[in-house]
């Protein structure tokens, strides 16, 4: 991949074409043009970025590969070009902004990535990601798919002990946005059967967190998940399913009435039409997946079901308190869904996996 000079947002000296001095230039993954698609982002040479003064500069690790990523690349997801891409990193601070507290040189970070105007009704409660004026890292801010990264240190926080020196942290965003949706927005207790659609990472890390609360669980998928349902079963779910008429039979035999919770994370309608007939009267149903277009629901079963529920979306404050919590718990198992670890210059390759729904996460390294 040769370098290419690329305008940026926040990259200062843009007029002068040579850099003045030993001005650093380093490699970023950048969507520069809209209605290109994938040609529409390159890998480019731009300044490395200085942190304002309340903003750490990190120096990245690793960044995953989002849906959200492809939604920016084909103009399905509302984003400001030209922006560096990556929303899911981890990385150690290099540099500090004069206000920063609380952090140190080498410290490894992990950043809620959607920043509001701080003071708004939603930001007042740590519910960033519905303030009109916000703006998130990777979407509309450059992002961590490049060797340094800026972001301010009130949305950063200090990995665990026992995660230090790891990659695994860039896994945080993804399941920092199951947290949300299983923890805070979902009631899930001892024994509950719990039924879970779609076995993508979303999917696997919320039957981990349904695990942890005490549910009982069941994973379904079609018949071209089954490495993914095998590695479900593997870190614990109850069932599995790939067929419909497979995941019929379960619920029939494990619950008298339907199960208690649904989690759907495949943003698919049939799925969602199935689990709506597999929840019990009065159950509880999240729909974590987006499905990307308007799709028809059965509303009448909800109501007839007295069904409660609730729809989830990115994160909040409050989201990343409890990951925290959890990282230091230390009983969830990342590291197997990270399927891939390509160098940053192979991202088209890694792009056209997830495209091609190859593995799960796949991480791209700097
Ligand atoms: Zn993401
Ligand atoms: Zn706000």
């Amino acid at each position: 991949m040769s370098g290419n000079s690329c305008g940026s947002k926040k990259s200062a000296g843009l007029k002068s074409e040579k850099p003045e001095g030993e001005e650093y230039k380093m490699k970023a993954l950048m969507k520069k043009e809209a209605g290109r698609g994938m040609d529409g982002i390159v890998l480019c040479d731009i300044p490395k970025p200085e942190p304002e003064s309340r903003e750490l500069l990190i120096k990245v690790m690793a960044a995953g590969i989002c849906g959200t990523d492809i939604h920016i690349m084909e103009d399905a997801y509302p984003h400001s070009v030209p922006v560096v891409l990556g929303h899911e990193f981890t990385g150690i601070v290099e540099k500090m902004g004069k206000d920063v507290k609380g952090f140190s040189i080498g410290d490894q970070v992990i950043v809620h990535n959607i920043i509001g105007c701080g003071h708004c009704h939603y930001c007042m409660k740590g519910d960033y990601v519905f303030c009109s004026e916000k703006q998130s890292i990777g979407v509309n801010l450059n992002g961590g798919m490049a060797e340094y990264v800026t972001a301010p240190y009130d949305h950063a926080m200090v990995v665990p002990e026992s995660m230090k020196g790891k990659d695994i942290p860039a896994l945080s965003e993804p399941l920092a946005c199951c947290v949300r949706g299983v923890l805070e927005q979902t009631k899930i207790g001892p024994g509950d059967k719990v039924l879970v659609t779609g076995p993508g990472v979303i999917g696997l890390l919320c039957a981990q967190l349904a695990k942890l609360c005490g549910a009982y669980v069941i994973v379904s998928g079609t018949g071209l998940d089954k490495e993914r349902l095998k590695l479900a079963k593997k870190q614990g779910a109850d069932q599995t399913a790939d067929q419909p008429d497979t995941l019929k039979e379960i619920v029939a035999s494990c619950t008298e009435q339907g199960v208690d919770v649904v989690l759907e994370c495949s943003g698919s309608a049939g799925a969602m039409a199935g689990a709506l007939e597999l929840i019990r009267k009065q159950g509880r149903y999240t729909q974590v997946g987006m499905f990307g277009k308007n799709i028809s629901v059965d509303m009448d079963t909800i109501c007839r079901k007295e069904i409660e529920f609730h729809g989830t979306f990115a994160t909040a404050h409050s989201t990343w308190e409890k990951l925290l919590k959890l990282y230091q718990q230390d009983n969830l198992q990342l590291e197997e869904l990270v399927s891939q670890r390509l160098p940053l210059s192979e991202w088209k390759k890694g792009f056209e996996m997830f495209q091609k729904k190859e593995g799960n996460k796949i991480f791209l390294i700097p």
